[in-house]
């Protein structure tokens, strides 16, 4: 079984669970899938913040001398993140794959991402982050 983040068109979020993925767009083409608080049927995955990271600059086994020893602020994270990964934005599934395939330079990236995406890249054996970083609307 697989957990999903999902929200209605009125903004709900709620959490479904199924099968697999194709189960999901099974259930969500044939409107089975409704918000539990108002019963809309247009539903999507909620999109998460990812972050890859390739060995080749930043190894898995250091300590990490960028990375602050004491607990970051968000805002710390966040200027980490801009400093040190190339924003792909949407895009992160297929660049993720890319450098997997070695079609593209392997470097750092960040960027939003799917459920379905998640799935796919665990699948291919691609190790990612996912790192909720707060939404600053001002
Ligand atoms: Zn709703």
């Amino acid at each position: 079984m697989i957990a999903y983040d999902l929200v209605c068109a009125g903004g709900h979020t709620f959490e479904g669970w199924f099968e697999d993925l194709k189960a999901f767009e099974d259930q969500k083409r044939r409107n089975l899938i409704a918000c539990p608080m108002c019963n809309d049927t247009s539903i999507e995955v909620v999109p998460s913040t990812f972050t890859i990271k390739t060995s080749s600059s930043l190894p898995e086994e250091s300590t990490g001398t960028d990375i602050p020893k004491k607990v970051p602020s968000t805002e710390e994270i966040t200027h980490f993140l801009e400093k040190n990964f190339e924003d792909v934005g949407p895009d992160f599934a297929r660049e993720a794959l890319k450098m997997h395939y070695d079609v593209s330079e392997k470097r750092n990236i960040r960027g939003t991402s799917s459920k379905a995406e998640e799935e796919t890249l665990e699948k291919e054996g691609i190790k990612f982050f996912k790192i909720p970083i707060p939404r600053l609307d001002s």
